[in-house]
């Protein structure tokens, strides 16, 4: 049995519906929360100055929940 890696979680909490927004704008970022194999809840998020985090166990910017949130995110300026 292969282990499943940070990515593959992360697509499959999207997937699994648990991640939602909770505020999203252009000045603070954006904070997400995602539940995950073990049902608690974390906090995801990207800010301007602070850059990516999660208050999971990890306490890495590479964890399952950030994978997700990354999926969904664009980071910089958008063509309109
Ligand atoms: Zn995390």
């Amino acid at each position: 049995m292969t282990r499943e890696s940070a990515h593959d979680k992360g697509r499959r909490y999207l997937v699994e519906g648990r991640l939602t927004i909770r505020q999203f704008n252009r000045q603070h970022g954006v904070i997400a929360m995602v539940r995950g194999d073990n049902a608690l809840v974390y906090r995801a998020e990207w800010q301007p100055d602070l850059g990516w985090s999660c208050n999971c166990p990890a306490r890495s910017d590479q964890c399952a929940h950030l994978v997700a949130l990354r999926l969904i995110t664009v980071v910089g300026e958008v063509a309109s």
